[in-house]
């Protein structure tokens, strides 16, 4: 099917959310993000980072006001819409069982092997998985329990880049990756966020001092914003 391609406006219009039987995580949080901004979210553990991508993301809805997409409340449109023009590496990133191929593929099912291995090469995958026993034929396993952390997030960096999506997400692990991994997927992410609406929780400076604009968040709420200059 053919969605129709997002421009990547995000508005959070005074929305609150608690997790079931929780208190409010969210209160009356308001933001607007341009199309192409990388917004940097930074803040204590416990304080909200998450919980605001992942309602982007839509595994959560707002409990009181709403998201806009474009200028449109996300829950008038299809999950398949959202699901089309938005891209996301998350903390614990998800492979599902079947080849690093179909993964990097994963729900654009026109994508050629050429386009593949290109992605795969632009975030720097390609080396690892020439040398996987059947390369890109290679089964990672339930929740491709074969792969490291680092390299299923390259893999799903892979992924966002052949899905080419208007929006980016990536919510990082605090977790101990190592200096060359961190090297190679700092690479990644810059190459992910090139001309696209990107909300960025990361923990490398390097990163967050590229984002257009850093938000400090405290308790669910923007305690301070700015760029790297300003903060
Ligand atoms: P971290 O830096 O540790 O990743 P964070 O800023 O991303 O933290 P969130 O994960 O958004 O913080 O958590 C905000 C609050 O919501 C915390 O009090 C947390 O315990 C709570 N919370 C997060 N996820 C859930 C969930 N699935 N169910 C219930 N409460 C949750
Ligand atoms: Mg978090």
């Amino acid at each position: 099917e053919n969605w129709p391609k997002v421009h990547g406006d995000i508005t959070f219009k005074n929305v609150s959310f608690a997790y079931k039987d929780g208190q409010k995580v969210l209160d009356n949080f308001t933001l607007d993000i341009k199309a192409g901004e990388t917004i940097a979210l930074v803040g204590e553990t416990g304080s909200g980072k998450s919980t605001i991508v992942n309602l982007a993301c839509r595994f959560y809805e707002p409990t009181e006001g709403e998201i806009l997409i474009d200028g449109v409340n996300y829950k008038e449109r299809s999950i398949g819409w959202l699901q089309a023009n938005l891209g996301y590496v998350l903390q614990s990133p998800h492979l599902f069982s079947g080849t690093i191929k179909d993964n990097i593929r994963y729900g654009r099912l026109e994508a050629t092997d050429e386009e593949i291995v290109e992605a795969a090469k632009l975030v720097d995958a390609h080396d690892f998985i020439m040398k996987m026993d059947k390369a890109y034929d290679t089964e990672v396993g339930e929740g491709g329990g074969m792969l490291s952390t680092g390299e299923k997030q390259l893999i799903s960096f892979a992924r966002a880049i052949v899905a080419n999506p208007s929006i980016f997400v990536l919510d990082e692990a605090t977790s101990s990756i190592d200096t060359q991994t961190e090297r190679i997927i700092q690479k990644a992410i810059d190459k992910v966020l090139q001309g696209r609406t990107s909300f960025v929780i990361a923990h490398r400076l390097s990163t967050i001092v590229s984002a257009d604009r850093i938000l400090v968040i405290k308790n669910g709420k923007v305690l301070e914003q700015g760029n790297h200059e300003s903060l």
